[in-house]
C-alpha cells in the first residue's frame, strides 16, 4: 500500500462532507463470486428471446453460478464498508454487484447499478419471481424455466443485458448523488464497463476528491487523486482502522 495514498485518504475520509462509494466485482470476486457482468452471464437480448438454446445455456450457468451465491458471505471489504456507513462516512454506496452482499453486511443504502441477480422478471408479461425459488424449479429438471403467471419461457433476472437500457431509475440516482460529492471511493470496481464507467468523470467535474482501491490498473487512474493498488478486502479494513485510532485520539 503506498503510504501516501493512504494518509491522504484517510484524511479525505474523515473531513468530506459527503463521500459517495462505488464498488463493483473485484469485491464480489473477493467472497468467492464469478463477476455477473461477465458475457457468459449477459448474452445479447435478441438471442435470449429467439432461441431456447440460448436461453438453456444460460440458465445452466446462472444455475451452477447462483450455487456459489447461496453459500457466499460478505468479507471483510463488505464488512468494513458497512461500519465507515454506520460510523457517518459513507453517504451512499452504488455497486456493479448484484448478489446483494453489501446489503447482507448491513450497507442500508445501495444503489444497485446493474440491478441484482436475486429476483426474476417475466419479459412477457412483467410478472417477478424470486431467482430462490426459480432454482428450485431448475433443480426438478427444468431447462428453461417457465412464468407462472402466463406460462412464457421468457424469464430472466433484471439485469439488464446488452441491447437492453440499464436500469433507469438507479443511473438517475447515482447521478443526481454525485451533485455536491466531495469525496468518491471507488473499491474493487470495474471502470470499463458502463454505467459505473462514467462516473468517475461525473464525480471529477463536480470537484470531488476522486480515490480508487483496485488490485488493477484503470484508465481513471490519470485523474484520481489517489490510487491504492491492493485487494479492497485488505485495503478497506485497515482504513477502517486507522481511522478508529484516529477517532479515539481526538
Ligand atoms: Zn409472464
Amino acid at each position: 500500500m503506498e503510504r501516501d495514498a493512504l494518509e491522504s485518504s484517510i484524511e479525505w475520509i474523515l473531513s468530506s462532507k459527503k463521500t459517495l462509494v462505488l464498488t463493483g466485482p473485484e469485491i464480489s470476486a473477493e467472497s468467492g463470486l464469478p463477476d455477473f457482468s461477465d458475457p457468459e452471464f449477459n448474452p445479447p437480448i435478441s438471442n435470449f428471446r429467439s432461441s431456447r438454446e440460448v436461453r438453456a445455456k444460460y440458465w445452466k450457468s446462472l444455475r451452477s453460478a447462483y450455487h456459489l451465491l447461496a453459500n457466499a458471505a460478505p468479507n471483510p471489504a463488505h464488512e468494513a464498508l458497512a461500519e465507515l456507513g454506520m460510523m457517518g462516512y459513507v453517504h451512499s454506496l452504488f455497486t456493479q454487484a448484484t448478489d446483494g452482499l453489501h446489503q447482507r453486511a448491513g450497507t442500508l443504502d445501495v444503489i444497485e447499478l446493474h440491478s441484482s441477480i436475486q429476483w426474476i422478471i417475466c419479459t412477457s408479461c412483467g410478472k417477478d419471481a424470486r431467482t430462490d425459488d426459480i432454482m428450485s424449479v431448475l433443480e426438478k429438471g427444468a431447462e428453461v424455466p417457465a412464468c407462472e403467471a402466463c406460462g412464457k419461457d421468457l424469464l430472466k433476472p433484471g439485469i439488464s443485458f446488452p441491447g437492453q437500457p440499464p436500469p433507469h431509475w438507479e443511473i438517475r440516482e447515482a447521478w443526481m448523488q454525485l451533485h455536491g460529492c466531495e469525496l468518491f471511493l471507488i473499491a474493487g470496481a470495474s471502470l470499463d464497463v458502463q454505467p459505473g464507467a462514467s462516473l468517475p468523470a461525473v464525480a471529477h467535474e463536480q470537484g470531488a476528491k476522486i480515490v480508487i482501491i483496485s488490485e488493477r490498473e484503470s484508465l481513471a487512474d490519470d485523474y484520481a487523486h489517489a490510487v491504492i493498488y491492493g485487494k479492497p478486502s485488505q485495503v478497506l479494513p485497515h482504513i477502517l482502522g486507522k481511522i478508529k485510532e484516529r477517532i479515539e485520539l481526538n
